[in-house]
């Protein structure tokens, strides 16, 4: 099974151990390489081309066996996880060696989730902006499309999820944001992050020198935390 088609997996780094990425969890995470979408504040823009001269499969996995017992989780991150159809045998193989299996995505590949989700015990989704807006901060046309359908497949699997997006002042206006909030409160969503921009990474110069972060926070939080069981709003 497995191993095959982990061992395809293009990995372009590893955090050896981290208490963020997947809430209350000890967890390693795994850099996928490769995204489809070009989103100007990513703040690893080094991980988007496909191809990468990383570790490969088998070194993180010896790793991993050596973190058994040590660590609760591994997180596949990226980059766009979901991009690689060896994520799959990635994630089997996590889990066979006793870890909990979190992934972060934006979900670009619905169809490739739908056969994740069954192996995942938590989920960070990247949702970007309100659907009607969401190609000018993806830069891909159709890119609502799929993140509605994978936000939707999401919520139907009922797998622990937090949905996060990033907030720069030159990319989305208050009343954007708002709009985003009450769709998902009303597509089912329970757990919502607001993530202020970091320029760290970015490397589009109008994204990096503006005051990314002028916004009301005071007032988006009293506005939006009623719609959501958990709200918060992450400026460090
Ligand atoms: S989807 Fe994520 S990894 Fe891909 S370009 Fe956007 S921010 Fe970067």
């Amino acid at each position: 099974m497995g191993e095959r088609g982990a061992e395809a997996l293009q990995v372009g780094g590893l955090t050896p151990l981290t208490t963020t990425d997947y809430p209350g969890q000890l967890a390693a995470v795994v850099f996928c390489q490769g995204c489809p979408w070009r989103c100007g504040y990513c703040h690893n823009p080094h991980l988007i081309p496909r191809e990468c001269d990383g570790e490969g499969w088998q070194a993180i996995e010896s790793f991993l066996l050596r973190r058994q017992g040590l660590l609760d989780a591994v997180v596949f991150s990226g980059g766009e996880p979901t991009l690689q159809s060896g994520l799959l045998d990635a994630c089997l193989a996590a889990r066979d060696m006793g870890f909990k299996v979190g992934l972060h995505t934006a979900g670009p590949y619905p169809e490739r989730l739908d056969k994740l989700l069954p192996v995942l015990d938590w989920v960070g989704m990247d949702i970007k902006a309100p659907f009607s807006s969401y190609d000018r901060i993806t830069q891909v046309p159709g890119s609502a499309a799929r993140a509605r359908e994978s936000l939707s497949l999401l919520l139907e699997s009922g797998v622990e999820h937090e949905i996060r997006t990033t907030l720069h002042a030159g990319l989305l206006s208050h009343a954007q944001v708002l709009e985003l909030a009450h769709e998902l409160a009303g597509a089912g969503v329970r757990n919502f992050v607001l993530q202020a921009f970091r320029p760290q990474g970015c490397i589009q110069p109008l994204l990096s020198q503006g005051d990314g972060g002028d916004f009301a926070w005071d007032l988006l939080h009293a506005e939006i935390h009623p719609l959501f069981q958990r709200f918060s709003i992450r400026r460090a």
